[in-house]
């Protein structure tokens, strides 16, 4: 089995993990009910794109 010949520093670990981090997904604001919705996304709350409706919300 390949094992590393050193152990990586703790710079090196820091350099990989600077990819790793989360980002909050993107919101916008629906132009039909001004909920929170995510851009270039039918609104899940109303059913709107574009100020036109293309989907049924089904009320739960
Ligand atoms: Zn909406």
């Amino acid at each position: 089995m390949p094992v590393p010949k050193k152990k990586r520093s703790a710079a090196r670990r820091g350099m990989r993990r600077s990819h790793d981090k989360l980002t909050t997904p993107a919101v916008s604001e629906c132009s039909n009910c001004h909920e929170t919705k995510q851009p270039h996304n039918v609104c899940p709350h109303c059913g709107h794109y574009n100020e036109k409706e293309v989907l049924k919300v089904e009320e739960v």
